[in-house]
C-alpha cells in the first residue's frame, strides 16, 4: 500500500485509478479507495462496462416503450 503509484486514468472531481509497486490497482472514487489485485480489477472493469450497457439498454427500452425496434 505504501509503494509508488503510477496514475493510469483520472477523472478530475471524481477520482483516479493507479497501479502500485505492491502489484495492486488502487481505484479511488471520492472518499472511497478500493485496492484490487490486477485480475480482480480487470474483472471489475468488465463488470462496470456490462452494468453500463445494461443501464443503457434499460433506458433505450424505456424510450421505445413496448415497441420492439429490433
Ligand atoms: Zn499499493
Amino acid at each position: 500500500m505504501n509503494g509508488k503509484k503510477r496514475v493510469l486514468s483520472e477523472c478530475p472531481g471524481l477520482g483516479c485509478i493507479s497501479i502500485c509497486t505492491c502489484g495492486s490497482v488502487h481505484v479511488k472514487i471520492g472518499p472511497v479507495e478500493l485496492t484490487l489485485e490486477a485480475g480482480a480489477f480487470a474483472q471489475s472493469a468488465l463488470m462496470f462496462r456490462h452494468a453500463l450497457e445494461a443501464m443503457e439498454a434499460d433506458q433505450q427500452t424505456a424510450r421505445a416503450g413496448s415497441i420492439l425496434t429490433h
